[in-house]
């Protein structure tokens, strides 16, 4: 990290970016390593492919609709200045307001906001949200910061992508890293210049501003939902099923919790230190509690320990990836045993991985269907900021499976119709949708 003499950032140190060069999407060289960016693009490819989608609208919806890049100083506790990148990617807007998370990591890349803020279209195109694709990132390790410079990053970051937020224009939301406190900075900082009802202007908010409730665990209960949605359909008796969870944070945990009631045995759960195995059954609570304990799950009382790449593999019915991306590649999809899989993380599996899970039968629930409880309850909450009226939980959660369940029904339809699996039936449904708003509005 660069160190600067004191100097207050403004908007014009604000980088307004073109948009992707042809180049930036040009095909790999042998041997490099794909990026997000390139999965995302390659996902986008087969659908478009299949829809015989008109070579305009592909050209358009392959990069995002304006990317802003600011680099701003933060005066660190012990008086050194330092200079921070953050970005916002907006990919489009055609089906209403863009939205999408912002997330403080050390790998943030211009390149994975993209893909993601692209993930994000289509992820509220499936679940009928009225919303377009956005998302964003400072490249940080918030871990090494104290909480005063932390709350002096998430304000400056903040006031610079004002220009090109707002309650109608773009809503951010958490992502890795940031959560209800990082809102209620970021709502705050907007309230200075924008006095006018500033609470709709991000989700994941505090519940005392305007935050909902069920937000916290509306992902964990989406994936459930979707999976209960699946045995339905594949005729799976959830009661008689094992499931392994990798990561045990907010999706995990709530996964975990949901699965747990709808009568699944979770045998395998994991973090970033490793995993616990225990086949007669791993109670949510009883990790839960050691992991507060312990700081991890390792060690669970009773368990065999695994690796969390031994956890991709185990003999389960049921398989959460919650964690990372990438986890399942052309390199282990042919080892997994689970009939099912639930993406509860964003982009954990390649898509040559998904070809070979494809052809040995197993029902893989994309990220932008799986995940998407965690968005659908941010535009419930958006709905309630704007109208002044909150629901209870018990609303909320209605709501909340009402959309799951029907976008479900939607991309299970679509996969079937196409002969597809169902994360390029996700994307038939979602691009079509896209697709019919621009057109209707007349930018194609
Ligand atoms: P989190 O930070 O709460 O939890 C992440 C978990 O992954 C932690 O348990 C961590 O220990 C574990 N982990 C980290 N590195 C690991 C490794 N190498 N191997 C195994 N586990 C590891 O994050 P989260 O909010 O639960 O998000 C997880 C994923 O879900 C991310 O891909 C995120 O983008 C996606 N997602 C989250 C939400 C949401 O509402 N939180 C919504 C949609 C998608």
């Amino acid at each position: 990290m660069e160190i600067f003499p004191g100097r207050v950032s403004n908007l014009e140190d604000c980088l307004l970016l073109e948009t992707t060069s042809k180049h930036e999407a040009a095909p790999m060289s042998m041997g490099m390593q794909k990026t997000q960016y390139d999965m995302a693009l390659e996902q986008f490819q087969r659908a478009a492919d299949i829809m015989k989608l008109d070579p305009n609208v592909q050209e358009i919806l392959r990069k995002p609709r304006r990317i802003l890049s600011v680099n701003f100083p933060v005066k660190m506790d012990d008086g050194r200045i330092l200079l921070y990148q953050g970005f916002r990617s907006q990919h489009n807007n055609a089906l209403g307001p863009y939205k999408g998370g912002i997330r403080f990591h050390p790998n943030v890349t211009i390149d994975e906001v993209k893909a993601l803020s692209m993930w994000m279209t289509w992820k509220c195109a499936v679940a009928g949200i009225p919303f377009g694709g956005a998302k964003g990132g400072v490249t940080v390790n918030p871990k090494g910061l104290s909480r005063a410079e932390l709350e002096k990053l998430s304000r400056s970051f903040f006031s610079l992508i004002s220009e090109i937020v707002g309650p109608f224009r773009d809503i951010p939301a958490p992502d890795v890293y940031t959560d209800s406190q990082t809102m209620a900075w970021f709502m705050d900082e907007y309230s200075k210049n924008d006095r006018n009802n500033p609470f709709a202007v991000v989700t994941g908010k505090p519940l005392i501003i305007g935050g909902s409730l069920g937000r916290d665990s509306a992902t964990g209960r989406g994936v459930s939902v979707t999976v209960e949605e699946a045995a339905r359909h594949l005729k799976m008796d959830l009661k008689k099923t094992t499931c392994a969870i990798q990561g045990f944070g907010n999706v995990g945990s709530y996964a975990h919790m949901f699965l747990e009631e709808a009568g699944v045995k979770v045998v395998a759960v994991s973090d970033s230190k490793g995993g616990a195995l225990k086949k007669n059954g791993i109670w949510f609570n009883e990790v839960a509690a050691h992991k507060k304990k312990t700081g991890n799950v390792l060690s669970l009382p009773g368990s065999e320990p695994i690796t969390n790449e031994e956890l991709l593999e185990l003999d389960v019915d049921i398989l959460v990836p919650a964690a990372l991306e990438d986890v399942i590649t052309d390199e282990n999809a042919g080892k997994i045993r689970a009939k099912l899989v639930a993406e509860g993380a964003n982009g954990p599996t390649a898509p040559e991985a998904d070809d070979i899970l494809f052809k040995k039968g197993v029902t893989l629930i994309p990220d932008i269907l799986a995940n998407s409880g965690g968005v659908s309850t941010s535009y419930l909450e958006w709905v309630q900021n704007l109208q002044h009226l909150y629901w209870s939980a018990e609303e909320v959660d209605q709501r909340l499976k009402t959309i799951m369940k029907k976008a479900f029904a939607e991309v299970w339809k679509t996969s079937q119709e196409n002969n597809v699996n169902m994360r390029t039936g996700a994307y038939i449904y979602a691009i079509g949708k896209v697709t019919e708003a621009m057109k209707i509005r007349g930018w194609v």
